[in-house]
């Protein structure tokens, strides 16, 4: 596949979960792949305490990972499926629930530590012929050559390709030096997160309060215990981040009411300043955006990772399909009919979970914030269409996320 004039096919600058899971997609269809990655990857330890960042992984980006080749990995060592989900308001606990069975899902979701998402790929990646991982290492400078593009790498080596994958997060040094001007709002709040036991254990629950200063989440842990995730104001963070874990502990009872069960301890904890990036286009030349490069969104609907891997499926199935008609050349071409259609889909996505944490701050009237929730709640359609999205199967997912396998897309012709 690969010309004589290029090293690799691909080159994929960051090995986090989308890049890793970009590049894992890319070799299984025979490109050539080299993976560019700043940091040695962390070992995922089994047997040790699960980490503080978890992803609520959906249906449909399970089967991309599953088509990536990792989520028997994933599923084997360190994951909890959950099939109900519980979103309320403070104030008003009778909230609304959503059940997989009445959707027809076999889950709404599976809580995975990102630590284990990103070794169980890194493992298809280290056990893969095609594939060239170099790390630690950056891209320095790129340009473009006679049908790709040449990098320079931090330790003075060159790689040319004919696509370039940027997938290095939210401050990606590649978006900036294409000069890609991103939509910034700064929310002003932290999301802090860590690992909670309750009393009794989360039954498997994906629970949700919308609390005046922002949502707080219980995600289900495969023992029991729960990933919390706390959107809070910037200033009333630091103190939570900083207080001892009884105190810390009785503020948590306190807004949670109860919830999924009385929080009895605590583990480390961290806060992540929350954003949304959007940018203004995903593509320039030969290289493509991927992931919190491209765009970042508010976690409360637990989307940034599913949108990437579905940026990763949706990008492999615009590759095949010019290589099934004959116009693999024209990798220009093919990444902008590849960013109309993912830019849309993500912008829905951001612009829908910015207008649900707008409803919920305090400004907004509490009246309007229960209308919308009786009518969500009410309506089988607006339920319908806000769970398949979630699980991303929706109408404009990738191929892949609705079910359909690398061998069925390799075989099938534009
Ligand atoms: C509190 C919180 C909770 C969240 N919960 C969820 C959730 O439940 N579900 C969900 O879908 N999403 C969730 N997200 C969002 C999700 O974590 C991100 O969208 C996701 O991690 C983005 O993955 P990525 O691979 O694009 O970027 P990153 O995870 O940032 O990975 C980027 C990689 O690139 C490497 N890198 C950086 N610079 C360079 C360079 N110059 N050269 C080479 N490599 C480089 C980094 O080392 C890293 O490995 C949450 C986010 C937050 C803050």
């Amino acid at each position: 596949m690969t010309g004589k004039s290029h090293d690799v096919d691909v080159i994929v600058a960051g090995g986090g979960m989308v890049g890793a899971a970009t590049a894992c997609l890319l070799l299984r269809c025979g490109f050539a792949v080299a993976v560019v990655e700043a940091r040695q990857p962390p070992r995922f330890d089994p047997e040790g305490e699960p980490g503080m960042r978890v992803s609520a992984i959906s249906p449909g980006s399970a089967r991309v990972l599953d088509q990536a080749g990792a989520w028997r990995e994933i599923e084997k060592r360190r994951s909890c499926p959950y099939r109900r989900m519980h979103v309320e308001e403070a104030g008003h606990p009778d909230g609304l629930d959503f059940e997989s069975v009445s959707f027809g899902l076999e889950r709404l979701g599976t809580i995975v530590e990102n630590d284990l998402v990103q070794s169980a790929l890194w493992s298809v990646l280290e056990n893969h012929p095609l594939v060239d991982v170099l790390c630690p290492a950056t891209i320095q400078s790129f340009h473009e050559i006679k049908e790709g593009i040449e990098v320079a790498l931090s330790d003075g080596r060159r790689l040319r390709a004919r696509l370039l994958v940027a997938a290095e997060g939210a401050t990606s040094p590649l978006r900036r030096q294409l000069g890609i001007r991103q939509d910034v709002w700064e929310y002003n709040q932290q999301g802090i997160v860590c690992v909670v036991t309750t009393d009794p254990p989360n039954p498997g629950v994906a629970w949700q309060r919308f609390l005046p200063g922002g949502p707080l989440a219980f995600l289900p842990l495969a023992d029991g215990r729960s990933s919390m995730v706390w959107t809070r104001p910037a200033d009333e963070a630091e103190p939570l981040l900083s207080l001892p874990d009884d105190p810390f502990l009785d503020v948590l009872s306190e807004a949670a009411e109860g919830g999924v069960g009385k929080p009895v301890a605590v583990g480390p904890r961290a806060g992540f300043p929350l954003a949304m990036r959007l940018s203004e286009c995903y593509s320039s030349g030969r290289v493509a955006l991927l992931g919190d490069a491209a765009h970042v969104v508010h976690p409360l609907a637990g989307q940034g990772v599913n949108l990437g891997l579905a940026d990763a499926a949706a990008l492999v199935e615009t590759l095949l399909s010019a290589r099934h008609a004959g116009a693999e050349g024209n990798v220009p071409e093919q990444l902008t009919k590849w960013q109309r259609w993912r830019r849309s889909e993500s912008q829905v996505m951001a612009g829908g979970t910015h207008a649900i944490r707008a409803l919920f701050t305090p400004s907004a009237l509490s009246g309007i914030r229960a209308f919308g929730l009786r009518q969500v709640g009410k309506s089988w359609l607006a339920r319908d269409f806000f769970i398949r999205q979630a699980a991303g199967l929706g109408r404009n997912a990738p191929r892949m996320a609705r079910g359909d396998s690398l061998k069925a897309l390799l075989r099938l012709r534009a």
